[in-house]
């Protein structure tokens, strides 16, 4: 029988990803809808007929690493196709690699199908339009990331992303809950909600209803938590499920007993980026960091094991040595599992470029060290509390048998997200342990990030 991907002929497309999970989530989009095309992957750039190159634009460091990118794309295979977030920089792209065929911005699938179209015209084999394609996925089958919008209604100073991306446009929930159930289907056991703004999510479609299963249920954070809390395995099993990205707004609340029965991981990736009135209001962030110390308490006692991640950011301009004390003061108290911290990087086109008083980059630096030792501390104690517990693992990679045969395993606890948070370490694992399974583990030992254990039972 003739597939897409053996035709002889076949088209064949190399693509490298950079940048943040969404952006990775457009990668797969993208090369689905290109498979369905009948195009070929390749997973080098010497079997590529043509290189698509997914771009970060977010950062001056990030448009570095995508222009370093492309023109290494360019050595390598010649034929380049820009996308992503740095192709609404087009000129700046040209000016660099005046040899790329074509660039299209974010989410534009529909240019980005035709420049290939164009660039590369696809095989036309007699079925290809009669096979049905799975999706491509580039994160392993055990996660994936599930997006629900794109774009974002706030103006934080700092961001250019409602520029890059426009207003929040959410995705209708039955659409969302169906690519959460095909994947589920499909082997995943770990969903991760991303956006920019997960507890925004239908505020632009007014929570438009759809029917879904014989009810009707709402484009909102929380009926997209229950329902996504009913998904089970093939096996039966709840799969993990993580939000991300998610605001404190008040019915964030209600997601927390969720969590506590076990229908949602114990997990919320909440980027609170300061704490000082004063910066927040410069960042025009909402300044709720009292109230949000006091919620941070109630949720901990609806459900103790719940992880809290967040990140900061560190020499806003204008901050002050007391702005940088009460951060640190309220990391503190707010004792949160996990934190990223940046250090302020202007970005071209941000409004907070213009505000007066940037703090020197030698201070960064300093507050950068202070913040992390901090946190660092607070994490190695929360971790040690670990040692002796019993927690559910999934694991993402087995090793080789050792010389004396042992063999090794790297997981993650439902306090870790993959690709940002720490890691479980296991040590002699059975043969039979496989990526994506989940078991518990007697935790031994733990570091400032990590942890470290065997399978129990
Ligand atoms: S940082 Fe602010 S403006 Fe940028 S995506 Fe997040 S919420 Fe939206």
């Amino acid at each position: 029988m003739n597939t897409t991907t053996n035709l002889p002929d076949a088209k064949r497309v190399g693509m490298v990803s950079l940048g943040c999970p969404k952006a990775l989530v457009d990668s797969e989009r993208i090369l689905t809808r290109l498979r369905a095309d009948g195009y070929a992957m390749s997973p080098d750039y010497a079997g590529a007929d043509i290189v698509l190159v997914n771009t970060c634009g977010f950062l001056d460091s990030a448009k570095e690493e995508s222009l370093a990118a492309i023109g290494e794309a360019i050595s390598e295979n010649g034929r380049v196709i820009v996308t992503g977030c740095m192709g609404e920089e087009a000129d700046a792209i040209r000016a660099a690699h005046p040899q790329v065929l074509a660039v299209t911005g974010a989410h534009q699938y529909e240019q980005v199908v035709e420049a290939m179209h164009e660039h590369a015209p696809p095989s036309q084999g007699p079925f290809v339009d009669l096979i049905p394609q799975p999706d491509v996925k580039l994160t392993p089958r055990h996660y994936s990331y599930l997006k629900i919008s794109e774009g974002c209604n706030h103006s934080c100073s700092f961001c250019i992303i409602p520029d890059l991306r426009g207003k929040l446009a959410s995705r209708r929930i039955d659409a969302v809950l169906r690519e959460a159930e095909k994947l589920v289907a499909a082997g995943t056991k770990e969903l991760l909600v991303i956006s920019q703004d997960t507890s925004a999510y239908g505020v632009d479609t007014r929570h438009e209803e759809r029917m879904w299963k014989g009810n009707s249920v709402r484009a909102h954070m929380t009926d997209l938590a229950r329902e996504l809390g009913g998904l089970r395995t093939s096996e039966g099993a709840a799969p993990w499920l993580r939000l991300h990205y998610v605001y404190p707004y008040p019915h964030v609340d209600q997601v927390i007993p969720l969590m506590a029965e076990g229908l949602l991981t114990p997990y919320l990736d909440i980027p609170f980026q300061h704490a000082a009135p004063s910066v927040l209001k410069r960042m025009k962030r909402p300044a709720n960091e009292a109230k949000v110390l006091a919620r941070l308490k109630k949720w901990r006692d609806i459900c103790p094991d719940i992880a809290i991640r967040s990140s900061f950011v560190v020499g806003f301009p204008g901050e002050t040595e007391d702005d940088f004390a009460y951060l640190i003061e309220w990391l503190e108290e707010a004792h949160l599992d996990r934190v990223g911290a940046f250090r302020f990087e202007p970005v071209e086109g941000a409004a907070a470029n213009a505000l007066p008083d940037p703090v020197p980059e030698e201070v960064k630096e300093e507050r950068y060290a202070r913040l992390m030792e901090v946190t660092e501390r607070i994490s190695a104690a929360k971790l040690a509390a670990k040692v002796g517990r019993t927690l559910p693992v999934i694991i993402d990679e087995v090793g080789e048998p050792d010389e004396d045969g042992d063999i090794g395993a790297t997981g993650r606890s439902q306090a870790d997200a993959p690709e940002i948070d720490g890691a479980v370490y296991l040590r002699d694992v059975p043969a039979t342990l496989a990526t994506g399974d989940i078991v518990n583990v007697t935790i031994e030992d733990a570091d400032a990030h990590d942890l470290y254990g065997l399978i129990s039972g």
